[in-house]
């Protein structure tokens, strides 16, 4: 295993990518602390670049490359926003990016890495390995692999959105980030235990596929089928090597949310927040739903880690009523007893 990231890369990250990231806003809203019974803090990294957290993590790797990369170029396998993060980045520090994608990614996320000028080379998620692929294709070219999350200069730039938050804000009593293949968990996790120490940090990953909860149940990483959920963003196998080794350490627990709580959670950021934030980014504010009761009189930080959804898939999915569920399962009593 390579060497898993410390704090100290986090502030290197936030070094480098300042003037090019923003420091996003951090919205607070009476009627949710009123719903809640606690202090949440939002951290809304649907107003970054390209409208995700994942421009930290890929531009602070970028930065870091080479004259010889930069000439080879960077490739990466995505479902969607780490592609558009690594091109985005590529094409402000002039590098060639080749992104593989799965052909059904949300349309928008398509055609917005191919605006940043990326090469994408298309694969079937549910029969082929991105990760061969992605290999094959960087080993065959001489370019530079720069996963989505098993990195430790991505985990260290997704680090940022928590250390400004903290800074921000102050101290929080717990902290609620979603979690897929574990780089903004991991880099969050790093940014707390500097900043907030005593802070719990929890990870919230959507019940269709929870082997994040499963890996740190079990203390060795979970693979699963690709999850059908609602929540693209976190539809992930597996978590890494690195990320794993972080959130082992240093998280405190895993929630899961079903897509109808990431629907109502949508749903009150539109009509409280006013602001427009995709499934996977609903995760963590689900999970501060469910547990309202345990979080009374708390500061809670919440990471709203993207706003990136297809308007007609947006509209749909808010005009489900409370009782059609919107996989078409049942929906799942909201009762503490199927917390996970
Ligand atoms: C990638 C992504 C996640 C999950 O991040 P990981 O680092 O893979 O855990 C959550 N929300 C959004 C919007 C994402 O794009």
């Amino acid at each position: 295993m390579p060497t898993p990231p410390t704090y100290a890369d986090v502030e290197a990250a936030a070094e480098r990518i300042h003037g090019h990231a923003h420091r996003t806003p951090v919205l607070t809203s009476r009627r949710v602390d009123a719903e809640i019974g606690a202090s949440v803090f939002f951290k809304c990294e649907n107003f970054q670049r390209m409208g995700a957290f994942k421009f930290r993590g890929a531009f602070n790797a970028l930065s870091r490359f080479d004259d010889e990369q930069r000439r080879a170029g960077v490739i990466t396998f995505s479902s969607g926003n780490h592609a558009q993060a690594i091109a985005l980045s590529a094409n402000i520090l002039g590098i060639p990016a080749t992104i593989v994608m799965p052909h059904d990614a949300p349309a928008s996320k398509l055609a917005a890495t191919r605006g940043y000028g990326a090469k994408i080379v298309e694969y079937d998620r549910y029969s082929q390995d991105r990760e061969e692929l992605g290999r094959a294709l960087a080993t065959g070219q001489g370019m530079t692999l720069i996963p989505p999350y098993d990195h430790a200069d991505v985990i260290a730039g997704q680090g940022t959105a928590t250390k400004e938050l903290i800074e921000e804000v102050g101290e929080l009593d717990a902290l609620f980030v979603c979690l897929g293949g574990g780089g903004l968990l991991s880099g969050a996790a790093l940014a707390t235990r500097a900043l907030s120490p005593a802070c719990r940090i929890y990870g919230v990953e959507p019940e269709a596929g929870d082997d994040g909860l499963r890996s740190f149940r079990t203390g060795s990483i979970v693979h699963i089928d690709t999850p059908v959920t609602i929540a693209d963003g976190a539809q992930t196998q597996h978590l890494g090597e690195l990320t794993f080794d972080i959130i082992r350490r240093e998280v405190d627990d895993i929630y899961t949310a079903t897509d109808d709580e990431l629907v109502d959670a949508m749903r009150v950021f539109a009509t409280t927040l006013k602001i427009v934030v995709e499934p996977t980014g609903c995760l963590a504010f689900a999970a501060v739903r469910r547990l309202a009761s345990e979080l009374s009189g708390q500061r809670v930080g919440v990471i709203v880690s993207g706003g990136n959804v297809d308007l007609d898939r947006y509209v749909a999915l808010l005009s489900r009523s409370d009782q059609e569920s919107v996989t078409g399962s049942a929906s799942t009593p909201n009762t503490k007893d199927s917390l996970r």
